[in-house]
């Protein structure tokens, strides 16, 4: 059985032999890219070696990159728990060739690995390619030896990858395995894709063309490759278990959380230790990048994340603060392939105890509320938005917490609601500060409250406003 570090050194080795350079993961803060929340893809460091406005020594690569896919554009938070596959933090080990070689190489090496190296049988892989795309379609037949129907065509921008509205972009093939029938789940492009029966595990871009303009596009002279491979997903596949979270690492983690709650998870909880499992990775990742809990942008992006696990940590029974016990456990399994864990102990099992001793002080009251307000409520009813805004407002609750913790019983927040008490209160507070001959220090004080949320303003046994949503 191979486990997580093993699978990482063995893509990293296969393209350092087959002549890549391997290049650290870069952090999960973008540098100098305001337009993205967080590093979601292996690509992302190499953005201006795509569009020519970079150079670099090398003209392949290979990284094993740490992505985080909550808030922003790609935002897998609340899938987390309710798929099979889906993490907010996971590592997406990635080959990249800038204007070297093509479409049949990149094919060929990702044929072999998958096949040679993690050793997957051909007749239980398939693979998608864009439907106009018969030179990927033509190479998978001669590489891998496939038929006409393991080779499925998608029309849609599932299988057309753009960086932005203009720039380089072009046609992909992401490569499924078939985990049997005893999974529910249709093969890509199917009514029943969503399922998870077939596993979507590595995402092959062809960059063969630049968008110019909105009707512009134009073939580019040397085209380039862009791939991700899910590690955990990869894990889940060769330790043969049907969720991410069944893998070796995960059980570690599930096995940390236990011990400090006391019991281990059955059917009825499992979920819950899963997201505390996949938070827990989130925030230490992004506290040891320089994130930390607030209220607005990033930080309140690690707060949801953090908040939404500390949750399910009191639905456990948790007593006390518990995320900071599981740092070690994180830190034996990810600290050599990620120093930078091992470097930001304190300052991440500081911040995880703070949050949550913070959040303790109104969670077990707001859920109270929570549960009183929702008690005559049923499937496809809805909380008032009044409610889901005192939640916020006084008990800390981030609305997507209040959100997730009614989904399983089919509830829904009136989102319009919400955003009118939110409203009325910003109002109230304007209009009690009006007239106090202080026009000018109010914009201020007005400015930085909606920037921090009000809760340094107002102290902190009030557990005011968060400011952002
Ligand atoms: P999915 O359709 O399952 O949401 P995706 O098409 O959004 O995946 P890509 O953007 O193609 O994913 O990313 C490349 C690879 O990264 C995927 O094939 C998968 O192996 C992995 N990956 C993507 N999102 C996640 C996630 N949230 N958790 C774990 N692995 C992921
Ligand atoms: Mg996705
Ligand atoms: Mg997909
Ligand atoms: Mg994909």
């Amino acid at each position: 059985m191979s486990g997580v570090n093993e699978i990482r050194s063995t893509f990293l080795d296969y393209f350092k032999k087959n002549g890549h350079e391997v290049v650290a993961s870069s952090p999960l803060v973008p540098r100098n890219d305001p337009t993205l929340m967080f590093t979601n893809a292996g690509m992302v460091q190499f953005k201006n070696v795509f569009t020519g406005l970079e150079t670099r020594s090398y003209s392949r690569a290979a990284t094993a990159q740490k992505s985080v896919r909550a808030g922003g554009k790609h935002n897998d938070l609340d899938n987390v728990g309710y798929t099979a596959r889906h993490l907010t933090f996971f590592e997406m080990l990635g080959n990249f060739s800038f204007g070297d070689y093509f479409k049949e190489q990149a094919i060929e090496l990702a044929w072999n690995l998958i096949t040679k190296e993690y050793g997957l049988k051909k007749d239980k892989l398939l693979v998608t390619v864009y439907h106009t795309d018969d030179e990927a379609a033509d190479h998978w037949k001669k590489i891998a030896g496939f038929t006409d129907d393991r080779i499925i065509r998608i029309a849609t921008s599932d299988n057309f990858w753009a960086m932005g509205d203009t720039g380089p972009c072009g046609p992909c093939s992401e490569i499924f395995i078939d985990r049997g029938e005893h999974i529910w789940g249709g093969p890509p492009g199917s009514p029943e894709e969503d399922g998870d029966r077939f596993l979507e595990f590595w995402n092959l871009v062809f960059m063969q063309y630049e968008q110019v303009t909105k009707e512009e596009r134009i073939s580019l002279p040397r085209p380039s490759i862009d791939t991700g491979m899910g590690l955990e997903r990869m894990a889940s596949i060769l330790q043969g278990v049907e969720t991410v979270f069944e893998t070796d690492l995960f059980r570690t983690l599930i096995d940390a959380a236990s011990s400090a709650i006391g019991r281990g998870p059955d059917d009825s909880n499992v979920a819950s230790y899963r997201v505390m499992a996949d938070h827990l990775r989130s925030s230490c990742f992004l506290v040891a990048d320089g994130v930390l809990p607030s209220n607005e942008g990033r930080g309140y992006v690690l707060r949801r994340i953090m908040r939404r696990a500390m949750r399910h940590a009191q639905l456990l029974g948790a007593q006390e603060p518990m995320m900071w016990k599981l740092v070690p456990a994180l830190i034996r399994e990810m600290g050599q392939a990620y120093p930078e864990l091992v470097r930001g102990e304190a300052l991440i099992t500081e911040t995880l105890k703070l949050e949550e001793t913070r959040f303790r002080k109104t969670l077990a009251r707001g859920l109270g509320l929570l549960a009183d307000a929702t008690e005559t409520l049923g499937s496809g009813d809805m909380l008032d938005g009044e409610t889901a805004f005192k939640l916020y407002d006084t008990y800390g609750f981030p609305l997507d917490l209040t959100q997730d913790a009614l989904r399983q019983r089919s509830i829904s927040v009136d989102l319009a609601g919400f955003t009118d008490a939110m409203e009325r209160q910003k109002a109230e507070a304007r209009a009690n500060w009006a007239g106090s001959g202080e026009a000018a220090t109010e914009v201020v004080w007005f400015s930085v409250r909606e920037k921090t949320g009000a809760t340094e303003f107002l102290g902190y046994e009030t557990e005011q406003a968060e400011g952002v949503i």
